[in-house]
């Protein structure tokens, strides 16, 4: 594998961008905008810099990595060479099926479609184009340059070529990938987010306070953040769309989101991104606080 196609190039998209970079593999980022795609760039740069001033990455390679990286907003011509699509575009059902059905149409026959989708099923996804046995689940966690894990997702029809070249590739820029069955949630999301919703369940129910809550998980559990303060990270929105994921695809009530979750992203407190959900962040600083809602 030489040549490596990102869509999107969102919080997902470059850090894999990165990440293949880094590794000396061609990559083509495709988004939508110049706007975005520069965005992205210069937080490649940025991250890679950090990576230089830790002794990880040379001057000369970080310079080296981001030539590597291509731009392109016109999808037909950013997947013409790929050998791997990375599909890590919008968590959404329909523009992932259209994608798909593009990405088959104007990537190489022998190309290997794989998409970073948290919870669509990666069995629908292939369904949609003509090379099933050629499309794979690739969940990489954020943030990708520094997460080991890589969830290989094996759909219905995925191929046990296409698995081994993906578990190959993965250990080639030095992750661990699992492999795992295409059911909702995978293996990661299946037990983490019941885990959010069940934090989020025993503050609703006045069980104890949202620090309490955390430092019973981190200290008690080893965990390095609390499920609170990890659920404002991933972005309440995205923990609610995935719980309706696993309701709908397992049939139980055991997964219901708690309704605080519902009312909290209905009135648009995402967490980090929208600047508070269970805390309240500082733009000026790494500092954050208990929201008042929850004092
Ligand atoms: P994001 O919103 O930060 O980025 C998505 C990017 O996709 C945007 O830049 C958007 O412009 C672009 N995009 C949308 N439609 C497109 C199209 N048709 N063609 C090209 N680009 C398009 O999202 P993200 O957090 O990077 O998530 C991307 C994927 O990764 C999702 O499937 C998500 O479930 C998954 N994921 C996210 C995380 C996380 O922690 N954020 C972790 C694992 C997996």
């Amino acid at each position: 594998m030489k040549t490596i196609s990102v869509i999107g190039s969102g919080t997902m998209g470059n850090g894999i961008a990165h990440l293949f970079a880094q590794f000396g593999f061609e990559v083509a980022l495709v988004d939508l905008t110049q706007e975005q795609l520069q965005k992205a760039l210069l937080t490649i740069s940025k991250n890679m810099d950090r990576q230089v001033g830790k002794g990880v990455l040379q001057e000369s390679e970080k310079l080296a990595a981001l030539k590597r990286i291509h731009l392109f907003t016109h999808l037909a011509a950013g997947v013409k060479e790929a050998d791997l699509v990375i599909e890590a575009a919008t968590e959404n059902l329909p523009t992932k099926l259209d994608l798909f059905r593009q990405l088959d149409e104007h990537a190489p026959k022998k190309a290997i479609l794989a998409s970073n989708t948290s919870s669509i099923s990666i069995t629908k996804i292939a369904a949609s184009t003509q090379r099933p046995s050629q499309v794979i689940g690739m969940h990489f966690m954020n943030p990708v340059p520094l997460m080991k894990l890589v969830e290989v997702i094996r759909g219905y029809a995925t191929s046990a070529e296409t698995t081994q070249v993906i578990m190959n590739l993965s250990k080639q820029v030095e992750k661990v990938p699992v492999e795992v069955n295409d059911y909702p949630g995978f293996v990661a999301n299946r037990i983490l987010i019941p885990m959010i919703n069940e934090a989020i369940y025993s503050l609703h129910e006045g069980v104890a306070g949202v620090e309490e809550i955390d430092t019973v998980m981190k200290l008690g559990m080893s965990h390095p953040m609390g499920p609170l303060q990890l659920a404002d990270f991933i972005g309440l929105d995205v923990c609610l769309s995935i719980l309706r994921v696993l309701q709908e695809g397992f049939g139980n009530p055991k997964y219901a989101p708690c309704p605080l979750l519902v009312n909290m992203v209905e009135a648009g407190y995402t967490g980090v991104k929208s600047g508070e959900g269970f805390y309240i962040y500082h733009p000026e600083s790494k500092e954050k606080s208990v929201s008042n809602r929850f004092k």
